[in-house]
């Protein structure tokens, strides 16, 4: 008999509920109380629909992040926190966002940083490790949450995360080891695994997802060390792995001591028969055979046709799960009730993956024929799917299979390019520009609404978007920047703008995902070919240009982000789809080129983001993405300015793919790092134009016009005068008016006082 289980449930609630307690509890208006319900009934509900499974997990519930969660459970948190006043919530949300000024309590700390949970959108708190750290249990929480599952005859199978994994996805604060920390660490992890053997638990699923990362000696053997030591806990380990291969450390997990291990059979198919081969037959192997990353629903036939094999084999042994944790997943597709019915009919959302496990469990336990129903519907499903006209568009297939190297080929090479540009623009030393976007105000985010909702007719919606954008080009004008943009006000995301434009793309409207915290995105499912019916930025940008006589710079999102950021198709690879991406973007460039738009920006927000998790797989994304820029950008004149804005700072590691791209101007962020990491463009002698960006848009500080002076002398130290630009870090968007306004003066007023001494 086949068991399932998952391991892990999204928390943030259908409707994310959990999203608007929290933000109420942290305004002030929501008692911590009502928070507290709020969150209980979440549980409750989605132990509720896990019922049918024969374990569900307990403790991944969590009221910002999972991560934070356990530094808290190992009664490791920052000491600038430790100290405060204030409830165990408190101190938890000090770290998860920080305090500042202007609360009524100030007791001020800084946030804990925030970085990507392995390749997803999903972000942690990064765990701060110094040499003298301690560690004490605190298994109040994930008791808690068991006792509430117990009351409610839920078969709890508490979730944590393994030692080896929350070392790795901390930082060292004072450059020590941290490995060196394990010996420390591992006492508090037996404690609770007794703590929990106490409550009757009988198994516990440990997650060590650093096994699918390159691992040295150190880390491998901090692994062996780890479980040897755990084995002597009096319940079963479930050692949980994902989101990719083990690779050269699949022999080590195997090995391990533990009852259990739980592989992502999504992402590497290839290992599932050798660790059928290789696990000692006293281990349970739980097999993650539906996709937790994506909202397809699976081909059940196909999966068991080579289930049922190895089902033979494994016995009781085998155990069955998504591949990960339905965190990545939104919860429940039945809420939709606009999505087009035919592309519906081919997806599956947290809870109706769940069902797909239990059938394939029943298929495996009883036959395929007591779910033959369900397995018809599913097959019919697959093959419309696979067979539907709105997924195959020959004239697209036709497009991609002819691209050439010589469509990602400038006509001429950057230093010709540059002068023609500078002939045309005549713009002056330290040239100022920002990102695109300009505050969302109240007004606009309403006027898109109705716009929406019906409210508003297209005559008065774009009356008021042009209006905004008379706006922003007034403003940039009065600021005296040199290149402006239209502002972005017709935008909700840099994402979803274009897809809705795109052929090839549906939206949801409940098909959240949680980012971090409170927040969550919403990807737009990208489900066939990619073809644009209509320009889709042009219009805009043309009445933008027609308000002034300065340069203005179209806005478009690059292929690689779009896709970054998007539900994607599983039926093909991704460079396929980000070609198709590439090819649409592109005939908007040429587009806006045709119209007269002499400055292009195509933002890779996200090129960083897909790169693989192992290092050996980077070159050949990176050769495929800045392909796909490359098509997407090069196809215009000389005359005819590129710029690309990336909004991190971390160069060093794909410096030559980015200057592969061949952007004529490259804005990113770097304004906190004090210009430090343009020492990735200065080693390599990069050779086009940088904009390093010289405030921190996501702080309402207003940079003084004499930092600024200093940041781009310390750049001028690294980069050659004249190829430099002055912008802020990223978008508007979050901030004010009276925010940007007084910071955008002081940046030229910066740039002026560059120009003189240069
Ligand atoms: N052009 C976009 C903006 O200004 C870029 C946003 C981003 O890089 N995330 O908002
Ligand atoms: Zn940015």
């Amino acid at each position: 008999m086949a068991t399932t289980h998952n391991l892990g449930f999204p928390r943030i609630g259908a409707k994310r509920e959990l999203k608007f307690a929290q933000e109420g509890f942290w305004k002030g208006q929501l008692p911590e109380r009502e928070l507290q319900q709020t969150a209980q009934t979440l549980r409750a509900r989605h132990w509720q629909a896990q019922e049918p499974l024969d374990w569900a997990p307990v403790g991944d519930f969590s009221f910002y992040d999972q991560v934070l969660d356990t530094s808290f459970t190992l009664g490791h948190i920052p000491s600038r926190v430790s100290n405060l006043a204030g409830t165990e919530l408190d101190n938890y949300f000090r770290i998860a966002r920080g305090r500042s000024k202007g609360d009524s309590d100030c007791q001020c700390v800084h946030a804990g940083e925030m970085t990507k949970w392995f390749d997803t959108n999903y972000h942690y708190i990064v765990p701060e490790f110094s040499a003298d750290d301690t560690f004490t249990l605190n298994p109040d929480r994930l008791l808690a949450q068991l006792a509430e599952a117990r009351a409610q005859n839920v078969n709890a199978k508490p979730v944590i995360i393994g030692p080896v994994t929350y070392l790795w996805l901390g930082k060292s604060k004072d450059d020590s080891d941290r490995l060196a920390l394990l010996e420390k660490l591992l006492p508090v992890y037996s404690e609770l695994l007794q703590t929990l053997a106490g409550e009757g638990v009988e198994w516990v699923q440990i997650d060590e997802p650093a096994l699918v990362t390159d691992l040295d000696a150190n880390w491998q053997h901090a692994v062996n060390l780890a479980y040897h030591t755990l084995k002597s806990a009096p319940v079963k380990l479930l050692l949980a792995t994902y989101f990719g291969e083990l690779a050269d450390n699949l022999k080590l997990t195997c090995e391990l001591p533990v009852a259990g291990i739980h592989i992502d059979a999504i992402s590497a198919p290839a290992e599932v028969s050798k660790i059928v081969d290789w696990l000692p037959s006293h281990k349970v192997l739980s097999l993650g055979v539906i996709n937790g990353r994506n909202i397809w629903k699976t081909d059940l036939n196909r999966t068991l046709d080579w289930l049922e094999p190895i089902a033979a084999k494994l016995g009781d042994r085998l155990w069955l799960a998504p591949s990960c944790s339905l965190l990545h997943v939104p919860v429940d597709l039945a809420a939709e009730q606009s999505l087009d019915p035919e592309v519906k009919n081919w997806l599956a959302f947290a809870l109706q993956k769940l069902g797909e496990l239990s059938i394939i469990a029943t298929a495996l336990n009883e036959g395929r024929e007591t779910v033959a129903v369900e397995l018809d519907a599913n097959a019919q499903a697959i093959a419309a799917r696979q067979q539907s006209e709105r997924v195959h568009n020959s004239e697209v297939r036709a497009r991609t299979a002819s691209i050439t190297q010589a469509l990602g080929e400038r006509v001429s090479p950057y230093a010709a390019r540059a002068k023609k540009q500078t002939a045309r623009f005549q713009l002056p030393a330290y040239p100022t520009t920002t990102i695109g976007s300009f505050p969302q105000t109240l007004d606009i985010r309403q006027t898109r609404r109705q716009f929406k909702n019906g409210e508003l007719n297209t005559e008065d919606y774009q009356a008021r978007i042009k209006a905004e954008i008379e706006r922003s080009v007034r403003e940039q004008e009065a600021l005296d920047l040199d290149v402006l943009v239209h502002g972005e006000a017709e935008r909700n995301d840099m994402v979803e703008y274009f897809g809705e434009q795109l052929e090839g793309y549906v939206f949801s409207q409940y098909g959240w995902v949680q980012s971090y915290g409170s927040r969550c995105v919403k990807p737009p499912i990208l489900f066939g070919d990619i073809s644009r019916p209509t320009a889709m930025t042009v219009a805009w940008t043309q009445y933008a240009q027609s308000l002034t006589a300065k340069p203005l710079k179209g806005m478009l999102t690059g292929p690689v982000t779009i896709l970054n950021w998007s539900f994607v198709r599983d039926d093909q690879p991704r460079s396929e789809t980000c070609k198709q991406l590439a090819l649409a973007i592109r005939d908007e460039v040429q587009d806006l080129e045709q119209a007269g738009v002499g400055i292009i920006q195509i933002d890779e927000a996200a090129l960083r983001e897909g790169l693989p998790l192992r290092k050996s797989q980077w070159q050949q994304y990176l050769e495929w993405a800045v392909e796909c820029f490359r098509i997407t950008a090069n196809g215009v004149a000389d005359e005819t300015q590129i710029h690309t804005h990336m909004c991190y700072s971390e160069f060093n590691d794909i410096i030559e793919s980015i200057a592969h791209m061949d952007a004529d101007v490259i804005t990113i962020e770097t304004s906190r790092s004090d210009m430090e990491l343009l020492d990735a463009f200065d080693d390599f002698n990069y050779p086009n134009d940088i904009g390093p960006g010289v405030y921190d848009i996501h702080s309402p500080n207003i940079p003084s016009q004499e930092h600024i002076v200093t940041l781009m002398s310390k750049a001028g130290e690294r980069i050659p005068a004249e190829r430099l630009w002055v912008n802020p870090d990223c978008g508007l968007k979050t901030r004010q008016w009276d925010e940007v306004v007084p910071a955008l003066k002081n940046m030229v007023s910066a740039a002026k006082i560059l120009r003189q001494s240069a």
